[in-house]
């Protein structure tokens, strides 16, 4: 499948990176004048919640097939892992070897965390938690040599889980250790002490540069005990806010990376993911800084979902992203769950807009059946919802029209949200107007109104 448009590209190796050309042709006599060029892209990959189980193998008793199904017995476990289980490493290992043999050339890959499986804190320790990112740190490393990736962490990579520290600890040592390859020396330094970092992306096709800004969002997450009562957890927000500061000054633009994400959860009423103070503290900066941030991206819920920010007029600002996870995994009471998935997002070169996503994934059912770890296009977003690009506005209209009765846009967005696993499951309208406040509403008083809205 050839990525947006079919311009010819020609993919050559500058500074280690891999950085994709993309020749627009000359538009013909015939084309009208008003046409607006189209933009040359670059492209990355996010890739999110791995949640490796080295426990996982394939035995008669369905019980112990993997720890993470905490007794449960596995569904129809096979080569590629159970909806009951965390990730098989060769679950993991055919994501990466997809990424790498898809022909889509990426100048970077984002992975925002949850290496760990879901296991009763006495199972793991400090030195497995370590263990298994170091494991995948490899894994990643060995697979893309040379290739800039840029971490986020996530709350189970830390032991006990959630319970990311203010200061530095064993866990941030080792994961700055571990992305030395990629990260400059003051990333590095700020990684050791908080479990945050910010770096810039080397281009050469554009004047402006991006910075990434990686978020140790687990800070504010509701279980983290540590950091209860602190307005401002290892000066993380101070030091968001000057990164900000001087990436207006030196004209640079901004993605957000992150594990657990602002604003309010799509599929329970009322609840953010990290705690409400830090919610709204967060949301501030965002709209303070929405003329330089031009995406958000984070992992956690599994799930596939869109948030777009709006200023306190109302204006669409912000266009963030969650990224449905790697791992299947889901409770024994819970009837939903995600088909492993990772994906793409193409982007402007030039002022690093978002313009569309490609989201991959493993119907996992049918891999494990034919013994072949068939990944595959799932959707492309402006096709799915025929919309121009991922710009704040168009996914706001887009939410809008979610809202119309019987739309078909939502029972395909809802279809995506578990990436494929059920398509016959029935969003009531209850459900319907949470999924829809919470794309549309990242505060508190925003979200409150929506409800008052639509009657609930
Ligand atoms: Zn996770
Ligand atoms: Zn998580």
């Amino acid at each position: 499948m050839e990525p947006r448009g079919a311009f010819p590209r020609a993919c050559c190796l500058v500074s280690s990176l891999y950085v994709c050309f993309v020749f627009v042709l000359p538009v013909g006599d015939s084309a009208p004048a008003s046409r607006v060029q189209d933009p040359a892209v670059g492209q990355f990959w996010h890739v999110t919640d791995l949640h490796l189980d080295p426990t996982y193998h394939i035995t008669e008793d369905h019980t112990k097939v993997c720890s993470s199904s905490q007794g449960a017995n596995a569904s129809n476990p096979g080569p590629f892992g159970d909806f009951l289980c965390d990730s098989p490493y060769q679950l993991i290992l055919s994501a990466f070897n997809f990424i790498k043999n898809s022909g889509q050339q990426a100048s970077f890959m984002i992975w925002t965390g949850d290496s760990p499986p879901h296991v009763p804190v006495k199972e793991l320790s400090t030195d497995i938690v370590i263990n298994v990112i170091g494991n995948m740190t490899t894994t990643i490393q060995s697979l893309f040599p040379n290739f800039q990736v840029f971490p986020a962490l996530g709350n189970h990579d830390y032991w006990p889980q959630d319970q990311l520290p203010v200061s530095t600890s064993k866990v941030y040592e080792a994961a700055a250790n571990f992305w030395k390859p990629w990260l400059t020396e003051e990333a590095i330094n700020t990684l050791r002490r908080g479990g945050f970092y910010s770096q810039t992306v080397p281009s050469h096709l554009s004047s402006q540069s991006l910075r990434i800004i990686s978020l140790n969002t687990n800070l504010y997450y509701s279980p983290n005990a540590v950091t209860l009562n602190k307005t401002d957890p290892a000066n993380q927000f101070e030091w968001l806010e000057n990164t900000l500061n001087s990436s207006r000054q030196n004209k640079e633009k901004v993605y957000v990376i992150g594990h657990v994400p602002v604003g309010y959860l799509p599929y329970s009423r009322n609840t953010t993911a990290i705690r409400e103070y830090y919610n709204e503290k967060l949301i501030g900066i965002f709209h303070k800084y929405s003329d330089i941030i031009v995406g958000q991206f984070y992992g956690h819920t599994h799930r596939d979902s869109i948030m777009v920010l709006a200023d306190r007029k109302g204006n669409p600002v912000s266009s963030l992203f969650v990224a449905p996870a790697v791992t299947p995994v889901k409770s024994v009471l819970e009837k939903q769950t995600n088909n492993p998935g990772v994906r793409l997002f193409q982007y402007d070169l030039d002022d690093y807009r978002l313009l569309d996503t490609w989201q991959y994934y493993l119907n996992l059912t049918e891999a494990n059946m034919k013994e072949e770890p068939s990944w595959k296009l799932e959707y492309i977003l402006t096709k799915a919802y025929g919309i121009e690009d991922l710009q704040p506005k168009n996914l706001y209209d887009l939410a809008k029209q979610f809202a119309t009765l019987d739309s078909k846009q939502f029972l395909t967005y809802y279809k995506y949200f578990f990436v494929s696993y059920d398509s016959s499951v029935i969003c009531d309208k209850e459900c319907k107007i949470e999924q829809i406040c919470a794309i549309m509403n990242l505060d508190e008083a925003s979200y409150t109104d929506c409800f008052k809205q639509y009657g609930l």
